[in-house]
C-alpha cells in the first residue's frame, strides 16, 4: 500500500487539502507530488517543498553513479546547440564574477588553453577535467620532477607537444611552473639528465 492520502480519481482534484507528515501543514493537493497507482492517486506525505532535499540529494548519487553516460551526453547536447550552451555560459559568467577568482577556475582555464594549443599544433587532445584533477591526485598534489607541494600545478607534457606527444591523460604530469619552465621543450631523458642534475 502506498505511503500518502488516497484521492480517490485518476485526475487531480485541485482544493484538496492536505497535511504534510515533516512540516505539518495543511496545503493544497498541488503542493504534494502524486503517484497513480491502479488508476488511483496517491499524494505524497511530504509536501515538494520537504521532499526537495531528498530528491536533490537522489538526483546528486543519480550524477554520481552514471558520470560518464550523463557527461556524454550534456557533451553531445552542448555541441548539436553551441548559441544556447554559449548564451548560457555567458549569462553565468556575468552573475558569478566571483567565478574568475577560483583555483578551479584558473584550472579549468589553463586546460582549455592547453587545449587549445595542442590542437592548433595538430596533436591529440583529450584531457578532460576529470581525468586532469585525478593525475594532480595521484602525484599527491605535488610537482611530479621536484616533489614540492603545489597548490596550482601546471600541465606539463611528458613528450613535448612540440616533439609530437598529445595533450592525453598518459601524457601529462604536474609540475610546479619553475620545473615547467626550465623543461620548457626538452624530452624527459634529457631533461632528467641535463635539466635536473645540471642545474638547468
Ligand atoms: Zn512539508
Ligand atoms: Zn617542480
Amino acid at each position: 500500500m502506498p505511503r500518502g492520502r488516497k484521492v480517490g480519481s485518476s485526475k487531480r482534484i485541485p482544493g484538496v487539502d492536505a497535511t504534510c507528515s515533516t512540516c505539518a501543514r495543511l496545503l493544497p493537493s498541488l503542493a504534494f507530488r502524486t503517484r497513480t497507482v491502479a488508476g488511483y492517486m496517491y499524494l505524497r506525505s511530504q509536501c515538494k517543498e520537504c521532499e526537495k532535499p531528498a530528491i536533490n540529494a537522489a538526483i546528486k548519487r543519480w550524477h554520481a553513479r552514471n558520470r560518464d553516460q550523463w557527461n556524454a551526453y550534456k557533451r553531445g547536447w552542448a555541441s548539436k546547440n553551441r548559441d544556447k550552451t554559449s548564451a548560457t555560459y555567458a549569462r553565468w559568467f556575468k552573475t558569478h564574477p566571483e567565478y574568475f577568482t577560483t583555483e578551479k577556475y584558473r584550472s579549468n582555464h589553463r586546460n582549455s588553453q592547453e587545449r587549445r594549443r595542442a590542437r592548433l599544433e595538430g596533436a591529440e587532445s583529450t584531457l578532460t577535467q576529470q581525468q586532469w584533477r585525478e593525475i594532480v591526485e595521484y602525484f599527491g598534489g605535488r610537482c611530479a620532477y621536484c616533489l614540492a607541494p603545489c597548490s596550482e600545478p601546471t600541465q606539463d607534457h611528458v613528450t613535448p607537444i612540440a616533439r609530437g606527444g598529445s595533450h592525453t591523460m598518459d601524457n601529462i604530469v604536474p609540475a610546479c611552473s619553475p620545473c615547467n619552465t626550465k623543461k620548457g621543450d626538452k624530452l624527459l631523458a634529457r631533461w632528467l639528465s641535463v635539466g635536473i642534475a645540471g642545474g638547468y
